[in-house]
């Protein structure tokens, strides 16, 4: 089982397997952060609209808005109509229209119009969940944090880091587990590896070069292997 020694190594061959991938691309996020240079506002919206959606709609519907909106003041008083009519690539759009003028009214009202940089702070705007708030703090501040989507859910169950039912438990016990030199990447590195190599259906572990560290190859792939041979 991977533990709190071999993370390190697991993480650099992860890395290695996504840099090789045919489809080595940036995540939404990871993306945002670069063209916007860490911009806690853009980072914040930008994530709220990347929940449930695909990184290319993600991303093509943040460039759309920022592109016209790009303040928390200049977005709290945007019609709804204008913002869902440049968002509308994205899921939900409806709800996302709603969500995003409601966070950039709260920043103002309660936080001075500058993203607050504390997890308590944050959960209070509405529809930041933990997992939002910890992208925040790692996209837009730098700080150490582990957000956990599905991809980070799933990957740390098959691997075995940790055993856990819900992405709130994973977070919890990833905490304790990961030493926090890896936390900036963890999330990164594990979305865009769940996006190429151990995919939610499907997991291409023929291709995997970490098979020897993980639960689910050693428990559920290499049986099914070794009873069809
Ligand atoms: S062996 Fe398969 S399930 Fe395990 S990490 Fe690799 S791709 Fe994922």
């Amino acid at each position: 089982m991977a533990d709190r020694r071999d993370i390190g190594p697991t993480l650099r061959a992860i890395a290695k397997m996504v840099r090789e991938s045919k489809d080595p691309r940036a995540t939404a996020l990871a993306e945002l952060k670069d063209v916007e240079e860490g911009n806690p506002f853009r980072i914040l919206i930008g994530t709220i609209l990347s929940q449930r959606t695909r990184d290319e709609q993600t991303s093509k519907a943040s460039e759309m808005l920022f592109r016209k909106f790009k303040t928390p003041q200049q977005l709290a008083r945007a019609k709804p109509s204008e913002v869902t009519k440049l968002i509308k690539s994205v899921g939900f759009y409806n709800m996302k229209t709603k969500a995003v003028i409601a966070a950039s009214k709260k920043l103002i009202e309660d936080f001075g119009g500058v993203v607050p940089s504390d997890m308590d702070s944050l959960l209070t705007i509405p529809s930041v969940g933990r997992k939002t708030a910890n992208c925040v703090l790692v996209y837009g501040f730098d700080m150490p944090a582990i957000p956990v989507d599905t991809h980070v859910h799933r990957i740390s169950n098959r691997l075995g880091i940790v055993n856990t039912k819900t992405p709130e438990e994973t977070e919890k016990e990833l905490v304790k587990k990961v030493p926090k030199r890896y936390w900036l990447e963890l999330n990164d590195l594990f979305v865009r590896f769940g996006q190429t190599t151990c995919k939610p259906i499907g997991p291409k572990c023929g291709q995997c070069t970490i098979t020897a560290r993980c639960k689910y190859y050693r428990e559920v792939v290499k049986p099914k292997l070794l009873a069809s041979a």
